[in-house]
C-alpha cells in the first residue's frame, strides 16, 4: 500500500470535519452517558448504536481493518485523522468499544476465517454489541483464578458460574469468556476462551447500579447454559494466553483497534475555560499563580502524552525500552483524568458538591459525574496497581514479589 502524501491527508481531514458537522446528531433530551461502561438505559443505547452505524456506513470506522471482513482496507493514519476530528468537535462515543477495540482485533489476529466472516461486520456496524466475561465475584485481579467453568458434552460446552462488571452486559449479543476447562491442569493451564452467545438459555443478567446512580455494567449468571463448540478460541487450555492478547488490545499495548470515540472527550483546554469563568478571592482562578502552575502540569502531560503515542510507532525510538511506553499506556491516561477532573472539582470551591440534577451545578454537574466515572478506568481492564506492578516487572525489571 503505498504511502499517503500529506495534501491527500488534508483534503481528507476537511472531507471529514466537513462530514461530522453535517452528520453529528444534535443532543438528545435525555443525559449521555460518558463512556460504554455507562449505558444504561434503551434510549441511550439505541442513540449511540444509531450514531455507530451511521459512521461505519459513510466509511470511517474500521478504516485500517481488511476489506474482506466490512472493513476499509486503508491506511491506519486515515483513521487517525478521523479519532483527531472527533475529539476536536467532540463527537459522541461509537457505543460497541468491546467489540471495536478488543474482540474485533482479537479475532482479526487470530480468529479463524470462520471467526473473521462471522463476527467483524457485525462488530464494525454496531449490529452485534459485545462484552466481556472475565471478572468474577471473587477474582478480578487475580484473573487466572477464574472459576466458572466449560464442560465439554458432545458437540456443546455447558457452562456454570458468575461473571460480574459486565460492560453492556444488558445489550451484548456476544461475550468474550475465560472459563475453566479442566481443574486439574496448573491453573494457566486449564483455562479456554469462547465466543459466547449471549441469548443462550441459562445466561441472565441483572444489572448493577453504579456509584453515580448510573447502570452500565451486570453480574452474568451461567446455569447449565450450552453453548456449540464451535465457541470455543483457539484449543482448549489456551485460554489464559488468548486473555493475555486480549489485554494488550483492552491495555492500547497493541494497536488495531477499529477506532473512533471511546468516550465523551473532555480536553485539558476545557479545564482551562472553567478557570477563566471561575472565581478565586475575587479574580477569575485563571489569574492565580497556583491554579496556573497546576494547569501548565497537565498542559504538559497532555502533550507528552500525544507525543508518546507517535513515538510509539517509531520502532527505532522505543528501542531500549520496547514495551515501556505500550504498557504504560493506561496507568498514565487514566491516572491524569482522574486527577483532572479531580481538580476541576477543586476549582469550583463549594459549589463541587453540587451534582447533575442541581440547577446551580457548575456546567450542569457535568465535571462531578465525570470525577466519579474517572475511577472507572483506573479499575477496570487492570488496576493502576496491577498496572504499576506489570510495569515494574516487565519494563524496569523488578523483583515479581
Ligand atoms: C467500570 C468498570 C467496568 C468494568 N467492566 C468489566 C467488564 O466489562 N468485564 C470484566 O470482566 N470486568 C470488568 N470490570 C472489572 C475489573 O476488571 C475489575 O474490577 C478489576 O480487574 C479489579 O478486580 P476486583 O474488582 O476484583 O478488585 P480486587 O482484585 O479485589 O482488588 C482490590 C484492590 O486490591 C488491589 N490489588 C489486588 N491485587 C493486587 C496485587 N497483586 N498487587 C497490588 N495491589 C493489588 C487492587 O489494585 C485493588 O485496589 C470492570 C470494572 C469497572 C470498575
Amino acid at each position: 500500500m503505498s504511502e499517503p502524501q500529506a495534501p491527500a491527508l488534508d483534503a481528507f481531514r476537511r472531507e471529514v470535519r466537513d462530514w461530522l458537522a453535517a452528520n453529528c446528531p444534535a443532543e438528545p433530551d435525555f443525559l449521555l452517558p460518558e463512556s460504554f461502561m455507562e449505558v444504561g438505559t434503551d434510549a441511550q443505547f439505541e442513540f449511540l448504536r444509531a450514531w455507530q452505524r451511521k459512521v461505519y456506513e459513510a466509511g470511517y470506522l474500521g478504516m485500517a481493518w481488511p476489506a474482506e471482513y466490512g472493513g476499509g482496507g486503508r491506511p491506519q493514519v486515515f483513521q487517525d485523522i478521523v479519532n483527531e476530528e472527533m475529539a476536536h468537535l467532540k463527537v459522541p462515543f461509537v457505543p460497541n468499544t468491546i467489540g471495536l477495540n478488543w474482540a474485533g482485533p482479537l479475532i482479526l489476529a487470530i480468529g479463524t476465517e470462520a471467526e473473521k466472516q462471522r463476527y467483524i461486520r457485525g462488530i464494525l456496524s454496531a449490529e452485534d454489541i459485545w462484552c466481556q466475561g472475565f471478572s468474577e465475584p471473587d477474582q478480578g485481579s487475580d484473573l487466572a483464578n477464574c472459576q466458572t467453568r466449560a464442560v465439554r458434552d458432545g458437540d456443546h460446552y455447558v457452562i456454570n458460574g458468575s461473571k460480574i462488571w459486565t460492560s453492556l452486559g444488558s445489550y451484548a449479543k456476544y461475550m468474550i469468556l475465560l472459563a475453566r476447562t479442566d481443574p486439574a491442569k496448573p491453573r494457566y493451564d486449564g483455562l479456554s476462551y469462547f465466543l459466547v452467545p449471549m441469548h443462550t438459555p441459562g445466561i441472565e443478567t441483572r444489572p448493577i447500579r453504579k456509584l453515580t446512580g448510573e447502570y452500565g455494567f451486570t453480574q452474568t449468571f451461567f446455569r447449565d447454559a450450552r453453548i456449540p463448540a464451535d465457541c470455543l478460541m483457539g484449543r482448549e487450555g489456551e485460554g489464559w494466553k488468548i486473555a493475555m492478547l486480549t489485554l494488550t488490545f483492552e491495555r492500547s499495548v497493541t494497536g488495531g483497534q477499529a477506532g473512533g470515540l471511546m468516550r465523551m472527550h473532555q480536553s485539558v483546554d476545557d479545564i482551562v475555560a472553567l478557570a477563566r469563568e471561575s472565581r478565586r478571592d475575587g479574580r477569575p482562578a485563571l489569574e492565580d499563580p497556583f491554579v496556573r502552575d497546576q494547569l501548565v502540569r497537565f498542559i504538559i502531560e497532555d502533550q507528552g502524552d500525544r507525543l508518546c503515542a507517535s513515538r510509539g510507532r517509531i520502532e527505532a525510538l522505543c528501542n531500549e525500552r520496547p514495551q515501556a511506553l505500550g504498557l504504560s499506556a493506561k496507568l498514565r491516561r487514566s491516572e491524569h483524568a482522574r486527577r483532572l477532573y479531580q481538580f476541576a472539582l477543586s476549582l469550583q470551591g463549594a459549589n463541587a458538591v453540587r451534582y447533575v440534577g442541581d440547577a446551580s451545578a457548575v456546567d450542569g454537574g457535568k465535571w462531578q459525574r465525570a470525577y466519579l466515572n474517572a475511577f472507572s478506568s483506573t479499575i477496570g481492564g487492570g488496576t493502576s496497581q496491577i498496572q504499576a506492578n506489570i510495569i515494574g516487572e516487565r519494563v524496569l525489571g523488578l523483583p515479581k514479589d
